[in-house]
């Protein structure tokens, strides 16, 4: 038996029950076997059983009163996966499925994705089964502020840094971040994602957004195309979604579908991402909202998403959105490319059949490696006292999705696996961190 599929059966064998987990393994470590057999010095410092297996984990209780006087328990997460090359860092998710599974793939995503960038930043992620989707604005406060009554133990700037995902934006980072200060008395950028006024980064926002653009952009550029009158199919209509779509419209894409978890709208004309803006950003609402402000859409409830014909996905929604069944109906329709926004958005089969099919696929790992760079350019500044301007950040963001588009082409090619970039992330990600541990002895 390989060295990796040895690693990937004990960790199995030691966390069962985390399916999601196990996925994020199962694509990485196989990817790896051809770099471990010419460098054997990994496997002698047991480098890939130490990845495996998270530094911490801390599991908490997060009780906190709703509007109605009744009190609530909800569990909390965080996962400080490997801090080989900086400290931890990784975003917050609250959402009714959070479980240690889907925490502890992300925070194994999150080791190779910020290795990517370039930027001394470790892996962990966190989060909660909490949903925010209904509350109130106190009623989310009292949350936050519960839940860092905890955290605030295990983060801070040198330590631990988390930052948004799924279900937290600027207004749950802005509770966190005050009742962090509240109790330790230090603005010392515990989070990212802050306000632009009390330390935030602009592009932030954008940033995971415009960077799965950029990466997408060099995909295509390497196919002799552009995104100039591409039909592009983005999948969710949260923070991810709405600024992938508006940097392709910026770059001449049509943007014919977005969607919620209730179901997608199809426009054929193309999609005002302004309007999808103000539903999610400003009023918090659906996505079937927009045939309110829009006659040229048509919503569907529920249905699949990727039988709308496309030449580029982003699938930006959430883990396992893009299955079999939605592989087939893009390599039917003739797409041609499919860059994650979401972690882990598709199958491990679907990958398959994508690249078997020669649709260019790029994992999330690399793709979406926009928002935690631009997170860790907010960590500098904070350091530094000062402020950078749009552009300066956004031209980093882009600098760094271009080089890592180079260097993972690159990687997988020197491998012998042209044109896979999933081999070429796991590989380019593995190799500094492994170094990393590698000179700082068995810890
Ligand atoms: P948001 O909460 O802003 O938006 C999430 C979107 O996905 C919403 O439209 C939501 O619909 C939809 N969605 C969430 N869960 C499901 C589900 N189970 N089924 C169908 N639709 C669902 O999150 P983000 O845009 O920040 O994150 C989206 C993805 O991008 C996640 O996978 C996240 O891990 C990843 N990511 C985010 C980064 C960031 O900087 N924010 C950085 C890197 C990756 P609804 O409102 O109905 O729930």
């Amino acid at each position: 038996m390989s060295y990796t599929a040895e690693v990937l059966r004990n960790a199995i064998e030691k966390s069962p029950n985390e399916p999601e987990f196990h996925q994020a393994m199962t694509e990485v470590l196989p990817t790896l076997q051809p770099y471990l057999d010419r460098h054997p010095k990994y496997e002698r410092a047991g480098i890939l059983e130490r990845l495996v297996e998270p530094e911490r984990t801390i599991i908490f209780r997060i009780p906190w009163m709703d509007d109605a006087g009744k009190v609530c328990v909800n569990r909390g997460y965080r996962v400080q996966f490997s801090s080989a090359i900086g400290p931890y860092k990784g975003g917050l998710r609250f959402h009714p499925s959070v479980s240690l599974s889907i925490i502890k793939f992300l925070g194994f995503e999150q080791i190779f994705k910020n290795s990517l960038t370039g930027l001394p930043i470790g892996g962990g992620k966190g989060g909660s089964d909490f949903d925010p989707k209904g509350k109130s604005d106190r009623e989310v406060m009292a949350f936050c502020q519960s839940f860092v009554n905890e955290l605030h133990r295990y983060v801070g700037g040198n330590a631990d840094v988390p930052a948004g995902d799924i279900g937290v934006g600027a207004r749950e980072i802005g509770y966190m971040y005050g009742q962090y200060k509240r109790l330790t008395g230090l603005c010392d950028g515990p989070l990212t994602g802050k306000g632009i006024s009390y330390g935030g980064s602009l592009v932030r926002t954008e940033a995971t957004g415009y960077g799965l653009v950029y990466l997408t952009e060099k995909m295509l550029e390497s196919l002799h195309t552009s995104f100039e009158g591409k039909q592009l199919s983005i999948s969710g209509s949260g923070n991810v979604a709405i600024y992938a779509a508006e940097k392709a419209i910026q770059l001449g894409a049509k943007v014919v579908t977005m969607s919620d978890s209730n179901g997608f709208i199809h426009a054929p004309d193309g999609i005002d991402v302004n309007i999808v803006k103000t539903i999610k950003e400003e009023k918090r609402g659906r996505i079937c909202e927009y045939l309110e402000y829009a006659k040229n859409a048509e919503y569907h409830d529920g249905g699949l998403i990727w039988s709308v014909p496309c030449d580029v996905a982003l699938p930006c929604a959430t883990q396992n959105e893009l299955d079999a069944i939605g592989a087939r109906a893009l390599i039917d329709n003739g797409c041609i490319a499919v860059a994650e926004g979401s972690n882990m958005s598709t199958t491990i089969d679907a990958v398959d059949m994508l690249q078997h099919s020669g649709v260019f696929y790029a994992p999330g790992k690399a793709s979406n490696a926009g928002g935690v760079a631009v997170s860790a350019l907010e960590m500098a500044q904070n350091s530094a006292r000062r402020y950078w301007s749009f552009r300066r950040v956004d031209e980093s963001l882009q600098k760094i999705m271009h080089s890592i588009y180079t260097n993972i082409s690159e990687i997988a090619e020197r491998f012998g696996a042209e044109g896979n970039l999933v081999a070429g992330a796991s590989i380019a990600g593995f190799r500094k961190v492994a170094d990393a541990m590698l000179q700082q002895g068995v810890v």
